[in-house]
């Protein structure tokens, strides 16, 4: 490459593109040394404060003497179900508030998976500690001082108010919209209000999709909140049609809203939070630990070193990911990783385990006939699934009824993804809301 593209194009700053380089750019020793000793104090504050995981230990055999960082795969796995027990046993706070009731300085509701909400409480401390893990994901896209961000992020009430502390504390301009409030995203970004998007991919899909044409100063989008931004065909369709620049970043509700984010050099995303979030990779089947290393295809399980009000341990993210590297170009040290998809998403043809991304990058070769949002449809509870697969397309006006276009998406996906399946093509009007998240897969009836 002639030149560097640690900062985004036409970004002539003088800043440092590493928000904080003495973690970020440290040797991984360093970084464990710093994991270990915020372990230390995180395992002394559940054995004393946590009924939950003094339960849960205790159940699962765990003795009294500390267990290291090291050994971490001897504590069980948390998972999202057990969390949300935790909490309905004892509410409002549940049985993993590890701090007096006082303490608690702000709540959220996040959706829970039944459809009831589950609640979230951070002390001072963790607010800041969100903050500053944020910081360094956002700034990593490439997003600095001198930025101004139109911002659409909704996420319930939960990644909104997130964003804002960080942009704030990076010293960018912040322009909010609401989530899929299109005429104001439009009208902020033709007035010139703002040079960076953040939206999920399916809305700046839906944005390039409607209009082609560079918006006003919009030079950058960071999508996040769903894979889109890392599918090559959905990342370069955006780029194209808006002349912009995509980098993504990931959270995830009970650890952190944002805890990876992608630098210019556009090589999958950085983890973000060293020091305050230890991750672990398993074998997505087996359970067993992977090592984090290039190429490596995992879900990634993550432990909250410093959180204060709900820590978690060994929880179970439910991302099926893969390791692209562990060092980068930008001189970052930490591993970059791009999202295959939820595993819940995920169904086995014949023994193969396929993820819906891989349908959505079959499907956006396509364009213009299809908008490039596609879903699975899932009948029963099994997660091997027969072929033909059914799959509904969603195209723009013309093609509901082009039986052509059937024709060539089921050879498309025959010939890259091998399996056979069945597309019902979806116009626009029906197939719901572009102006936040796609689900993948979606329920059908028996
Ligand atoms: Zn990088």
């Amino acid at each position: 490459m002639a030149m560097t593209a640690n900062r985004l194009k036409g970004d002539a700053c003088e800043r440092d593109w590493i928000w904080e380089r003495e973690v970020e750019a440290a040797p991984w020793e360093e970084t464990r040394r710093l994991s270990v000793g915020a372990w230390e104090r995180q395992f002394r504050r559940l054995r004393e404060s946590s009924r939950f995981y003094a339960g849960k230990w205790k159940e699962a055999g765990v003795g009294n003497s500390f267990v290291s960082l090291a050994d971490l795969n001897e504590l069980p796995f948390t998972t999202k179900d057990e969390l949300k027990l935790a909490l309905d046993g004892d509410p409002p706070f549940g049985s993993n508030l590890c701090v007096a009731p006082d303490q608690v300085k702000r709540v959220y509701q996040t959706s829970g998976t039944s459809g009831t909400p589950s609640v979230l409480a951070l002390t001072r401390g963790d607010m800041e500690t969100w903050t500053v893990m944020g910081t360094r994901t956002y700034y990593a896209t490439g997003i600095h001082e001198h930025s101004s961000v139109l911002t659409t992020f909704g996420a319930g009430p939960f990644v909104a108010g997130h964003t804002h502390f960080v942009l704030l504390r990076i010293g960018a301009r912040s322009v909010p919209v609401a989530p899929g409030d299109t005429t104001r995203t439009l009208f902020g970004l033709r007035a010139g209000l703002a040079d960076t998007l953040l939206a999920t991919a399916s809305f700046a899909q839906y944005l390039a999709n409607k209009t082609h044409d560079q918006l006003g100063l919009l030079t950058h989008v960071v999508t996040g909140g769903e894979p889109g931004g890392g599918i090559p065909a959905i990342r370069d369709h955006i780029q194209k049609e808006l002349g912009v620049t995509v980098t993504e970043v990931m959270g995830i509700g009970d650890v952190a809203p944002s805890l990876f984010g992608e630098c210019p050099h556009q090589q999958g995303m950085h983890f973000c939070g060293g020091g305050h979030v230890w991750v672990e990779l398993i074998d997505p089947d087996s359970r067993e630990p992977m090592e984090i290393e290039t190429g490596a295809v995992g879900e990634l399980v993550y432990t909250a070193l410093t959180r204060e009000a709900m820590p978690v341990v060994r929880f179970l993210g439910g991302d099926i990911v893969r390791i692209e590297g562990t060092s980068c170009e930008c001189e970052r040290t930490t591993f970059r990783m791009r999202i295959l998809g939820r595993r819940d998403d995920m169904f086995i043809v014949r023994g193969v385990n396929v993820y819906p991304t891989a349908i959505l990058s079959v499907v956006g070769d396509f364009r213009p006939r299809v908008t490039g949002r596609a879903r699975v449809v899932r009948t029963g509870t099994d997660t091997s699934i027969e072929p033909p697969i059914p799959i509904e397309v969603e195209v723009t006006g013309g093609h509901a009824a082009d039986d052509r276009l059937v024709k060539e998406i089921e050879d498309a996906i025959h010939s890259k993804l091998t399996f056979r399946s069945r597309i019902a093509l979806v116009p626009e009007a029906d197939f719901g809301e572009a102006g936040y998240k796609t689900r993948l897969s979606r329920r059908g009836e028996g």
